[in-house]
Parts: structure tokens; sequence; C-alpha cells
């Protein structure tokens, strides 16, 4: 696992954002105080990448006794939307965090507004009617000065004027901008006269048509993270470059000025994280919403089965870095098998059904077997699985021909029915394509648990359903959505989305135990032998539906080896 080698070995090891943290507080520098903050744009649903950073926000707070905000960075209204805010608030709930307090940048629009009024009047801010091209161009590059705006000494009269005019709406989108007058041969481009605030003459889903005039991003947050009295504000790792202006702007306008900290995004193969991206696969339909569980997304994990701890536990293993990696997508599958295998109950269920006829066995009796719900979790004590003539067993259970090292069921051979009698295999019969249609078996009535021969020794076991007593359901079995480790990777003129996996779903119809406690979504069982599944909220009483969460081995790492 060559993506995971930075993987954090000790956990009593500070982290380099702790070990921050605890310079300051030591030195004092803000009291005692630890105040983090979540700052998700309300642009499209969370995903995995941002549990990474709820996790690190709320659990440093937590760490160290400190408290933990939630702000919606709603600075352009184009992209954004209220249905985003209900579910990033039900995501980061859901992963068991609670804020201290929900803010949205848009609520500090006033106190920004005057704040630019404040820098030009200072001489430090400047209206600028350049086209955005010029702009652009005139910036340079960063080894050669750029261009100063024509309009870069205007006076302090004249600024206010047209920012004032700006705000009342009397230029139309993109006629000019506000810039910040910094340093136009800094090295640092985002030092070369940033824009603080451009027109959009556009409803934004909170403030409504009260502005025609927006902040940008380093123009908002800095300020909001001051206005809230936020310590430490954790990013990722592109923005250490806007850290500089963000320590301008708090330094110019001589407010609180919280440590901005950067650390590395997450990426995991096999998936794509980008909000655009994912709604792209949303939109075009391949897939069938936000919370399809072969999405990245917080909701689409939930829907397949992931629960809070196994997301929260991923995020704590792999820790933080400073330099960006990719992490094995297995790790994730890894730590919610770990999750479900102390709190599934157990079940059996055929996914690929064949007939199986125990000939000796009374045509009308029924056995009801003891089934233990979880061994690992004895207080969830035992079920009863009825037991009769005529079951279902698992297609790949039986070879006709088998290897030397195939335990299962062939001709001749003796296995276990897990929590009933070892049985014999004596003969098939096969339907006119020449497929197995059904496998007899003698059974033994010693061998039950608790009878004289209940010892015998036997290599295979094997699941069951009962034909009678069990129910049909749908499963839906899903692998990775892209089969290429880095889809994002594709040559010019190409999309992501021809790295899509044609195969991530696949739906059949399996025979499972009748004897499930909890049929409301999102329960989760271990399918006996098959892996971890819950049910879906597609699932009614009628017909059940379950997903598969994960298998219990890894089928990629088997891959990777034979490769
Ligand atoms: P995307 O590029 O996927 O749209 P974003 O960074 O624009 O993501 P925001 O809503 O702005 O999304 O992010 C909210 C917070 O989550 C930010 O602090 C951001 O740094 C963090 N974040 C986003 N993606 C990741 C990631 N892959 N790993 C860690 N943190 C992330
Ligand atoms: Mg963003």
């Amino acid at each position: 696992m060559e993506s995971n080698e930075h993987v954090q070995q000790d956990k009593n090891l500070l982290n380099f954002i702790e070990a921050k943290i605890e310079a300051d507080l030591q030195s004092g520098r803000y009291g005692q105080k630890v105040y983090t903050r979540f700052p998700p744009e309300p642009n499209g649903y969370l995903h995995i990448g941002h549990a990474k950073s709820i996790c690190l926000n709320f659990g440093i707070a937590q760490k160290y006794g400190g408290r933990t905000n939630i702000r919606f960075d709603d600075t352009n209204p184009v992209k954004e939307d209220v249905e985003y805010v209900d579910s990033i608030k039900e995501d980061v709930q859901w992963l068991g965090f609670h804020w201290a307090e929900e803010h949205y940048a848009s609520d500090y629009f006033d106190q920004l507004y005057a704040w630019a009024v404040q820098l030009i009047k200072e001489g430090k801010a400047y209206v600028d009617e350049t086209p955005q091209e010029v702009i652009s161009k005139n910036r340079g590059v960063p080894t050669a000065p750029g261009v100063e705006s024509e309009y870069r000494n205007r006076s302090v009269e004249e600024n206010l004027t047209m920012f004032e005019k700006m705000k009342n709406g009397e230029f139309p989108d993109g006629y000019c901008v506000l810039r910040a007058k910094i340093d136009m041969s800094s090295p640092n481009m985002h030092m070369r006269d940033p824009i603080m605030y451009r027109i959009l003459h556009a409803k934004h889903h909170r403030t409504g048509d009260k502005w025609c005039i927006y902040p940008m991003y380093d123009f908002a947050h800095g300020q909001s993270d001051s206005i809230e009295g936020i310590t430490h504000s954790i990013c990722t790792l592109e923005f250490e470059v806007h850290r500089p202006l963000y320590d301008w702007f708090c330094d110019n306008l001589h407010i609180h000025h919280p440590q901005q900290i950067e650390f590395a995004r997450l990426n995991i193969n096999y998936t794509v994280m980008s909000k655009r991206k994912l709604l792209q696969l949303v939109k075009e339909g391949y897939v069938s919403s936000w919370d399809d569980p072969r999405m990245p997304t917080i909701c689409g994990l939930r829907r397949r089965g992931y629960t809070p701890e196994s997301i929260r536990n991923f995020a704590d293993t792999i820790g933080v870095a400073k330099r960006e990696n990719v992490i094995d997508y297995s790790l994730l599958e890894f730590c919610v098998r770990e999750d479900l295998n102390k709190k599934a109950l157990r079940t059996m269920a055929v996914l690929d059904p064949v007939q199986l006829v125990i000939d000796n066995y009374p045509e009308e009796q029924t056995e009801m077997m003891d089934a233990v719900n979880n061994p690992e979790n004895p207080e969830t004590g035992v079920r009863k699985v009825p037991f009769g003539k005529y079951l279902w067993i698992e297609r790949s259970d039986f070879m006709e021909n088998p290897p030397k090292n195939f335990y299962r069921m062939s001709i001749g051979k003796e296995v276990r029915l897990k929590y009933a009698y070892i049985v014999r295999c004596d003969s098939v019969e096969k339907d006119a394509e020449g497929n197995i249609s059904v496998i007899h078996c003698t059974y033994f009535p010693e061998t039950r648990s608790g009878m004289p021969e209940s010892n015998r020794k036997v290599k295979g076991t094997i699941h069951w359903v009962s034909e009678n007593h069990c129910q049909q359901a749908e499963v839906r079995l899903f692998d990775r959505l892209f089969s290429v480790p880095d889809p994002d990777d594709v040559p010019e003129g190409h999309s992501f989305l021809e790295h899509l996996n044609p195969d991530s779903l696949k739906i059949v119809n399996a025979c499972v135990e009748s004897s499930f406690i909890d049929k409301s979504p999102l329960a989760k069982y271990q399918f006996e032998r098959l892996g971890y599944f819950c049910i879906d909220k597609d699932s009614t009483p009628e017909k059940l539906v379950f997903n598969r969460t994960v298998a219990l081995k890894d089928s990629w790492a088997k891959l990777a080896k034979q490769e």
C-alpha cells in the first residue's frame, strides 16, 4: 500500500496542527482558547474529503476543550442553494458533531462593505475599470513585476463615489472591481492587487436582491473568521499561497487575527471528489442521485451502510499530512468492516441460489436451528432459523469437478450446513442447457449441534436458507465507480467519465432468511460469508431491498497481487 505510507503510526504523537495549537496555548497568544470552524460553500453535497475536514476541525476543538462553528461560505450567489445548506447540516450532525454557532458569510456583508470603505479611505483599495482580461494579463508572471493599473492612483473621493455606485447597481456585471492596493511586484501573485469585490447582479439565497456586489473569498474568509473569534483557521494546502493576503487584511483592518493553518486535502483512489464532477455525475444520470451508494458523498456512504464511527475512524487513521497524497480506497472499506463486525447482526442469504434437496429428510418437517446473532457481541443472543428438506445454497458452493483445495460441496463429499447438519452430496440434476438445477444430499441426524456426532470433522461449512421459509429480496451489489485509480488523469480533450466502471452496479434477486428483526432503512446485517449489507430506503415490507456495504474480504487487494 504505497499510498498509505504517511499514515500516522503513533496516535500519541502530536500532529503538526496540534503542535502549533499547543505552542499557542503555551504562549497564551489567544489566551487558553481554541476555536475552529468548518466553512463549506453550499454548492453541493459534502463528500468524504469534507468529512476529513469536519473530523479535524471538530476533533481538535474537542481535544482542547474548545468550540467549532459551522459557517456557510455563501459569497457566490450563482451556485448556491438552501437544499445544500440543509444537507450539509444533516451530514455534520450525522457524523456526530455539534457546532457552537451557525453562521453565514452573507451575514457579514454589511461589515465587509464597511471594511472595504475603510481601506479605500486609507488609500489601500481602489476601483479598477480595467477590463478583466487586461487585469489578469497585467498581473504578469511571478518572476517579473506586473503592470500597475491606470486607475491605481485615483483619489480617495473618486474611489468612494465609484464604490458607492458599484453598490447601488449603476454598473453592469464585470464593469469594474474593487482591488486592494498591495504590491504589483510581489513574487506572490495573490498579493498583486487582489480583487476584493466584483459586480454580480444575482439573487442571493439569503440576502435576496440587497446586494449586486459580492466579496471575493479572500476578502470574506479571514474577516469572517475574525468576527467569530476563530483562533485557528484550518484549510487545505491550496490556500497556503493565500495566507499572506489573509494576514494582510487582518493586519490592515486591525482586527482579531486568527492563525491560518494548511493541511493536505484528502484524495482517495478510484473516485473523484470535486463537487463540480460529483454534480455532473448526478445531473447527467451516471448515478441515481447525490446519495447513490456508489458516490463518495457522506449521504452516499450513509445509504451504502457506512457508520459515522467508521468514517471518523478512517479520518483519524489517515491523520493529517503536509503533502498531497492518495489514500487507498481499501482503507475506507477496512474501517467500515471493522466497525460492522462489532455491530451488524448475522443472517443468512443466498445471492445466486441453486436448490438443495435432502433426500432422507422428512417431507413435512421443519426444525428451528439456533443461530448466533453476533459472535462478537454475545448480548445480541441467538435466533431461530427454520430448516427443512428444501434449501437454497450458493451456486458457487458446489463444484462438479473441484480442484484439490475446494472444501465446499462436490459429489461424494461432506460439508456442514451452518447451524444444522452435516450432509453428503450424492448427485445433481441439470436443466436443458446443462446447468445444475438440483443438488441431492443425504443428511446425518446425529451431527446436529448438541447431538453425539456434532463434533464430526468436515473441512467446509456453507450457509443456506430454507426454501419454504425464506423471502425474496433485491440485493444491489456495488463496485468501485471508476475502474482506474486516478479517474482525473485523462489526456486533453478527454473526460473522467470515460473511466466510469460499467459494472459498478449489479442487481440480483436473493433468498434471505425471514427472521429479520429490523427492516427499517439503514438496518445493518452481515450476510454470513458474503459481506455487510444494509436495508435501502427503496425497501418496502413487501419487497426488501439491500445494499452491499462491503464484501467480507478485499477482492481488489487480491486483484492487485495477481497483476
Ligand atoms: P470541492 O473542490 O470538492 O468543491 P471545496 O474545497 O471547494 O471542495 P468547500 O465547501 O469550500 O469545498 O470546503 C469546505 C471545507 O472542506 C474547506 O475547509 C475545505 O478546505 C475542506 N475540504 C474540501 N475538500 C476536502 C478534501 N478533499 N480533503 C480535506 N478537506 C477538504
Ligand atoms: Mg470551494
